[in-house]
């Protein structure tokens, strides 16, 4: 019965003994992870509805169900605990979604016997699960009978206001299958969590009878989703239809843990060799250096008698600290567009703005604890909800929370992270977390061994992006190697060699030397230009996103930049750059570039890539949607402003502008048109080179007629292989097919160049193809003259070029396009121009 509009009592929904959440035997559900609540350990095998209300979800397998009450508050009833295991066998449902019910009524029956011999156990929680609005006060009984008041629900004050919009407004939901590969661990959560906190709508997970909120990242791991399991989404508020296709886009993209590492599902082996330890290899690379064992904090004992308010100001401000360093963090890996670096530690800021986290700490301070030991204790009984779900992905995403829990430590404890490492360090530890890695990588270390983790870790992830070798899982016998011992670090093989002899470490260093040696040598070349072994200068130029890349590009020895993709301008932020600031940012490319040519490729969002302040219309297949050119369709102000822009470079000349997603020869004519209109406006006499990418088969095939109307052609071989394969290039699953090598593609690399030569026109390419030292003869070959790659592989593809005959190139390429598929390309290629 309602007391007033917001609070109600709720009637037990079965009868015996009450049970607080902490003493459940779950430990997500213990946690207060997913609500607040209580249990009842069930004496009857029916379940009643505790109030009015409507079944807002059902669990697919029946043994679960959700109710909002009249006043919003929603109560997941969880029959047992682990009875999602049954698969439905010994429930059966009474009502369905969407009904009405009233309190009192029977929900759903269940078979005490079976779940009582087949499931971990029979209590069953009821939950609150929008706790952050409600609080549910239970009533001090020991047993109950069903339809006895049992607990107290009420506002939150300061929510009502919201619960009486809320009411009254929509709701929505869908069942999504889930794609991130490993499930939902922490980046694809953090990307969920990102998705829904865009929208005012309250958005949910529900999974196997279980509940979060979209905007808890500790909700949605405890979960424990996996990959392809179906999910619900519900969303409820006045943008909940928006919200819903956000959430069900977010979550249908696969964020992969790496599907290029074969090392990442390697099992630890057994140490058999003498004076070896066996690990997992996390990152490649052969090293050898003096052995530096890294160490964790340890608090010391609680003493008590705490001010709480004095330890809650203390945990805030240094969680403030931390948050800021993490922003810092952050901000230099979008510069540089490191976007593993980024989805770390944006899903580092998130946990640590978890209210999971946050009110467990809150809590523990409020009972008597230091800060410190708060903090480590909230964070401690989170790594056993993750630990506890028996999903080694998101086990070690532990590791994550572990690393918060130090940086916090450390700020609490007013020790800064500072460790002298002696020269060429091999670093060791019970295991590392990322932002130990960074730190470590800036004072060189040489390589990294840990007893524990996993290689699909952050860490991993890091160590592989930074080249920095790698081995997990050694063991706690690593612990034990004095500081200071010379050891060789053979991380492709997962080995720590503890004695190795003076000839093994003399082998190691040559094998490095002659490493090193190479790449000082291409890196002095790199600036010279590139010729093959028969006179034809390849130029090899730049794929940037900022100023400050064109600046590495040009001292690594870029002949140009041959990409500046201009989204860098656009994206993260509320409003559009305006003329002026895009003109800045362009110039400042140019500037950096000393006297060389600029490619600047207009914008290519619209589709999947969305910008708060230029709403588009929603598409049901993005990427076949109005992306790249075709934004000029319906927003011409947008591109037009960018192309006033872009004329006002100086100088002119240096400046070539592209235009991505061309499929058309219209296309094209309309913005060389448009482009005239605007040099007539701004009284140019000079008009810069327009090309067009060939990223769209079409494009391919009517290169002929492009090329007549455009100055240049530069082929995005990422888009092309997506849409000449039908495979999306995001997609985890089919990451390894998507290969530019494939015949389909080189057959329309071919038709490009060939097409481009009747008009004397040039072709690049610009996508990763590029980039791959395997592919710089055959692209030769078929006529390319221009190759733009990242700036780190400049010296590398230019020491590739200048060992090829550009003729032999040209013979060997045209057998290639009868191949029957990437791999036997890919083979050929090894096989005529050897990568040593
Ligand atoms: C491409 O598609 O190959 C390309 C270079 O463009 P982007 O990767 O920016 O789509
Ligand atoms: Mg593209």
């Amino acid at each position: 019965m309602s007391n007033n509009n917001n609070a109600l009592t709720l009637g037990a929904p079965l009868s015996g003994p009450v049970l607080a959440l902490g003493n459940v035997p779950d430990e997500v559900f213990a946690s207060g992870a997913m609500g607040d609540g209580l249990a009842i350990d069930p004496l009857n095998d029916s379940l009643y509805a505790p109030c009015d209300g409507e079944i807002i979800h059902v669990a697919r397998t029946g043994h679960a169900l959700t109710l909002r009450a009249q006043n919003g508050a929603e109560l997941l009833m969880h029959v047992g605990i682990d009875t999602v295991e049954l698969n439905g066998e010994g429930f059966a449902l009474l009502v369905k979604n969407g009904a009405q019910v009233s309190k009192g009524q029977a929900l759903m029956q269940f078979d005490l016997d079976r779940i009582a011999r087949q499931c971990k156990s029979l209590v069953s929680l009821i939950i609150l699960t929008n706790s952050e609005r409600f609080e549910l006060t239970p009533l001090p009984l020991r047993s109950v009978k069903h339809g006895e008041p049992l607990a107290r629900v009420a506002l939150r004050s300061g929510a009502a206001l919201q619960t009486a919009v809320d009411n009254s407004v929509a709701q929505a939901s869908a069942n999504v299958r889930i794609t991130h590969r490993g499930g939902l661990h922490a980046r694809p959560a953090a990307l969920i969590r990102k998705t829904a906190q865009a929208f005012s709508s309250q958005t949910q997970l529900h999974f196997a009878g279980k509940s979060a909120a979209c905007d808890s990242l500790i909700g949605l791991m405890g979960l424990g989703i996996g990959e392809g399991d179906e999910v619900c989404v519900t969303c409820r508020g006045k943008d909940c239809a928006a919200a819903l296709q956000a959430l069900v886009a977010a979550l249908s993209v696969a964020i992969g843990e790496e599907p290029h590492t074969p090392m990442a599902a390697a099992p630890r082996r057994a140490n058999t060799e003498v004076g070896v330890l066996q690990g997992v290899c996390a990152a490649p690379g052969l090293v050898c250096g003096p052995l530096f064992r890294l160490s964790t904090i340890e608090l010391p004992a609680d003493t008590g008698n705490h001010c709480a308010d004095e330890q809650l100001q203390r945990l805030d401000a240094a969680l403030e600290q931390v948050r800021g360093e993490i922003r810092t963090t952050l901000d230099l890996a979008r510069q540089r567009r490191n976007a593993e670096e980024e989805d770390i530690f944006a899903a580092h800021l998130a946990l640590l703005e978890d209210p999971a986290l946050l009110d467990t700490a809150t809590r523990a301070i409020e009972h008597g604890s230091a800060a410190p030991h708060a903090w480590r204790d909230a964070i401690q009984a989170q790594c056993a909800v993750l630990l506890g779900l028996g999903k080694p992905l998101l086990a070690e995403r532990s590791n994550d929370l572990r690393d918060l829990q130090q940086r916090v430590l450390r700020v609490l404890l007013g020790e800064a992270w500072h460790v002298e490492l002696p020269a060429g360090a091999i670093v060791s530890a019970h295991e590392l977390t990322p932002s130990d890695l960074l730190q470590l990588s800036a004072q060189h270390a040489a390589g990294l061994c840990m007893a524990e983790g996993g290689a699909t870790s952050h860490v991993a992830i890091l160590a592989r992006g930074k080249g920095l070798p790698c081995v997990v899982a050694l063991g706690a016998e690593v612990l034990d190697v004095p500081q200071g011992q010379r050891v060789v670090l053979d991380a492709a093989n997962g080995r720590l060699e503890l004695a190795p002899s003076a000839a093994r470490h003399a082998e190691v260093e040559r094998i490095r030397d002659t490493q090193n040696l190479r790449r000082q040598e291409q890196q002095t070349q790199a600036r010279l230009p590139a010729n093959t072994r028969d006179g034809m200068t390849i130029e090899v130029a730049a794929n940037v996103a900022s100023s400050a890349e064109a600046q590495v590009a040009f001292e690594n020895g870029a002949d140009g930049i041959g990409l500046l993709r201009t989204e860098f301008l656009f994206v993260d932020r509320r409003t559009a750059p305006d003329e002026q600031e895009q003109r800045q940012a362009y110039q400042a490319v140019l500037d950096a570039m000393g006297d060389k040519s600029v490619i600047i490729r207009t914008i290519d969002v619209g589709g999947d890539k969305q910008l708060d302040y230029l709403p588009l219309p929603v598409e049901a297949n993005p990427v076949l949607g109005l992306r790249g050119i075709r934004l000029a369709q319906v927003r011409p102000d947008v591109l037009d402003q960018q192309l006033r822009a872009l004329l006002q470079v100086s100088p002119l000349a240096r400046c070539r502008i592209l235009l991505p997603m061309v499929s058309e020869v219209d296309e094209l004519l309309q913005i060389r048109q448009r482009l005239d209109e605007l040099c007539v406006e701004l009284q140019l006499t000079q008009r810069p080179e327009l090309g067009v990418m060939i990223e769209v088969p079409a494009a391919a095939l009517m290169a002929e007629q492009l090329a007549r109307h455009a100055d240049f052609l530069s082929i995005g071989t990422n888009d092309l292989s997506q849409y000449t394969l039908a495979m999306d290039r995001d997609h985890a699953g089919l990451a390894a097919r998507v290969d530019a090598l494939h015949p389909a593609l080189l057959r329309l690399i071919a038709q490009t160049c060939a097409g481009a030569a009747k008009h004397g026109r040039w072709v690049g390419v610009c996508g990763a193809l590029a980039s791959d030292p395997l592919a710089t003869p055959v692209l030769i070959g078929l006529g390319v003259s221009e190759l733009s790659v990242s700036p780190p592989q400049i010296g590398e593809i230019k020491d590739r070029v200048r060992h090829l005959d550009a003729a032999q190139c040209r013979q060997l390429s045209l057998g290639l396009l009868d191949l029957s598929s990437a791999k036997a390309v890919r083979q050929a290629c090894q096989h005529h121009w050897p990568l040593s």
